[in-house]
C-alpha cells in the first residue's frame, strides 16, 4: 500500500487530520515498512488502532493470516484456529457503494444506507455475506459503526 493510500485510509477509518497532522504523519518512521506489508495485512491493522507503531506491530504479528499465509501450526490457509482475533472470518458488505464491510447484516449504518437508496427510489444492492479476505482484498474497511 502506498503511502498516501494509506493516509487516505487512515482517514476513513479514524477521522479527519488537519494538514499539518497529515504532514507528520507521512514523516512517521512506520509507514515506509507498513507501505511493504500486504494491502490486507494493513487494512487489518489500521482498523485495530490509530496508532501507527500499533498498526505496524499488528500487521507484522497478524497479517500473515489476512494475506493468506498458511499457519505453521496446521499448514492451513485461512485457519480457523489459529485466526488472529479481532475481525470476523464472514463478514457482510453490499455491492456497489459502500466502502466498507460490517460485522453483521443488521448494522445500523448498512441498513440506514439501504433505506436511504429506497427512500430515493431506487434498489438497494443486496447485502452478501464474504469471506473476510474477499473484503480487504476489494480495499473495503472495516464499518466505523459496527468494529468499534
Ligand atoms: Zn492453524
Ligand atoms: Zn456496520
Amino acid at each position: 500500500m502506498k503511502a498516501d493510500k494509506l493516509l487516505k485510509t487512515w482517514i476513513e477509518i479514524h477521522g479527519p487530520l488537519r494538514p499539518e497532522q497529515r504532514q507528520s504523519f507521512l514523516a512517521r518512521a512506520e509507514l515506509n515498512p507498513l507501505c511493504e506489508l500486504a494491502d490486507a495485512a494493513v487494512l487489518y491493522a489500521l482498523s485495530r488502532s490509530p496508532k501507527l507503531a500499533e498498526v505496524l506491530r499488528l500487521a507484522r504479528r497478524d497479517g500473515w493470516w489476512f494475506s493468506g499465509e498458511a499457519c505453521e501450526q496446521d499448514n492451513i490457509e485461512w485457519c480457523a484456529r489459529c485466526k488472529p482475533t479481532g475481525l470476523p472470518t464472514t463478514v457482510y458488505m453490499t455491492k456497489g457503494w459502500s466502502s466498507a464491510f460490517h460485522k453483521s447484516p443488521d448494522c445500523r449504518l448498512l441498513v440506514g444506507g439501504q433505506g436511504l437508496v429506497t427512500a430515493r427510489g431506487g434498489d438497494p444492492a443486496a447485502v452478501e455475506p464474504v469471506h473476510i479476505q474477499v473484503a480487504l482484498g476489494s480495499g473495503r474497511f472495516p464499518c466505523q459503526s459496527c468494529f468499534v
